[in-house]
């Protein structure tokens, strides 16, 4: 086993890892950036370096800095979490060059899965169903639009490097779609420094449905059950819930066999996600495989009682995943992202001072979060602060502790998203489990803060 691991991350993630090496007996390294100096994950490692300044460019994400920390401190192993580096295949390289083992998937493996055309194509291979569309990137605007056109309007261009919801444009028409082209090829080169798109079916009213991956170097490869990601905020997710209202056994099965099917295709190992597109018709598309632990992740830990972070460690230094079958069921759990950031003002970030700060608790509760009273929420990150999970013997009873907690989790100090959040468990037609992904564009009241 690794004797030091480095976790190149900030926030609730770098807790949740430091808490998952100490329960093995392993030590820990935190890295901060000049804006985290008084971050919780910095308390809590053996260790710390700084790495630089607030901009995550010249820190978090500065390569050789990492590496030179995890020489500095002797750490034999570097946890990436999710975000900043967690997709970046160099990184991947870099650390294994330098002899230090990377808790995650072969370099080769993210490189496929990262770009969204080579990873449709790599499904297409085994069977696996895309939503229609190109069969890899398209440069010429009427290459493109004939192809949007034999496959039907609406369409939605996708930058292949794309990621976080980033670099996507739906064209309703053949009017809009030159335009709409353009601006997603211009997105996608300032944002991933690579400008290739590709075109395909916009489905009208899709639920995001994902399955956890876990894949050893012993050739398992398991999924944890589905996740149903639906209500989201422009493609961003926010609430996650496990079973989905939408997947009974009969569909979780095939949906399950597709995306097991789609990562032994590239012989994945460590935790991945294949994410998926439910159609109302009940077909379902592979949209993408996320390799790497996702944001929702204890959801599933909480709903199979399972420790996915301790499987990623224990896998990445060659152990053999510590369950093959799907563990029994524990009724149903939902998470809320809470985020410091004001819903009636288009989410717009709300950073500063937390002042007061009581957390929420009682049976069937976790709480994720590196926050606490007098953290400064810094502008430079994403504006997540805590997740909240609950899970409660069937869905009525999870939603209903959801809604307590959020009642009671008391932030003052920032303005966060939880009476947004509060307001979508009351909400009728979400809790009928009727939702989609675009159930917030049509839910139009759930902006507004009750008189
Ligand atoms: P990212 O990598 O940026 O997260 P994804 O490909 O995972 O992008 O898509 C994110 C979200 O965008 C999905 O959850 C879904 O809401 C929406 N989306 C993506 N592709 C389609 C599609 N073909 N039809 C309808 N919605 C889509």
């Amino acid at each position: 086993m690794f004797k030091k691991v480095l976790v190149a991350n900030r926030g609730e993630i770098a807790l949740r890892v430091i808490r998952a090496c100490k329960e093995i007996g392993i030590q820990t390294v935190a890295v901060y950036s000049e804006a985290d100096r008084e971050s919780l994950h910095v308390r809590f490692a053996d260790d710390d370096v700084c790495i630089g300044p607030a901009p995550a460019r010249d820190s978090y994400l500065k390569i050789p800095r990492l590496i030179a920390a995890a020489e500095i401190t002797g750490a034999d192993a570097i946890h990436p979490g999710y975000g900043f580096l967690a997709e970046n295949a160099e990184f991947a390289e870099t650390c294994v060059a330098s002899n230090i083992a990377f808790i995650g998937p072969t370099a080769e493996q993210i490189r496929v899965m990262g770009d969204k055309a080579a990873a449709r194509a790599a499904m297409t291979k085994v069977g696996v169903p895309i939503v229609p569309g190109t069969p890899g990137p398209v440069e010429d605007v009427d290459e493109a639009l004939g192809f949007a056109k034999e496959i039907g309007f609406p369409v939605i261009i996708k930058a292949a490097a794309g990621g976080g919801g980033k670099g996507m444009r739906v064209a309703k028409d053949a009017d809009e779609f030159a335009r709409s082209f353009q601006l997603a090829r211009s997105e996608a080169l300032s944002a991933f420094g690579n400008g290739d798109v590709y075109v395909e079916k916009y489905l009208t009213r899709p639920r995001h449905i994902e399955f956890q991956i876990l894949g050893d170097k012993h050739g398992n490869v398991i999924h944890v059950g589905e996740r149903d990601c639906s209500v989201q905020r422009r493609h961003q997710k926010l609430i996650e819930e496990s079973p989905s209202p939408a997947v009974g056994p009969e569909l979780r099965a095939k949906m399950g066999a597709a995306a097991v099917a789609g990562a032994k295709a590239i012989d994945y190992v460590g935790a991945g996600t294949i994410e998926m597109l439910l159609d109302e018709d009940g077909s379902y598309y592979f949209m993408e495989m996320n390799t790497r632990i996702q944001v929702e992740h204890p959801v599933t830990e909480m709903l199979y009682g399972v420790d996915l972070v301790k499987e990623q460690i224990r896998v990445a230094a060659g152990d053999r995943l510590s369950f093959l079958e799907l563990p029994e069921r524990r009724g149903h759990v939902i998470e809320c992202r809470v985020n410091a950031e004001d819903p009636s003002r288009n989410f717009q970030p709300s950073p500063g001072r937390i002042d007061v700060f009581h957390p929420p608790g009682g049976p069937g509760v976790r709480l994720d979060t590196h926050a606490y009273a007098g953290y400064r929420v810094p502008p430079y990150y994403d504006s997540m602060i805590a997740k909240v999970i609950c899970q409660g013997r069937d869905r009525a009873e999870a939603l209903r502790r959801m809604e307590l907690a959020l009642e009671s989790f008391i932030i003052e100090g920032v303005t966060t998203t939880m009476p947004f959040l509060a307001r979508v468990m009351r909400n009728p037609k979400f809790r009928a489990g009727d939702v989609d992904t675009k159930f917030l564009e049509r839910e139009t009241d759930l902006f507004k803060e009750p008189a």
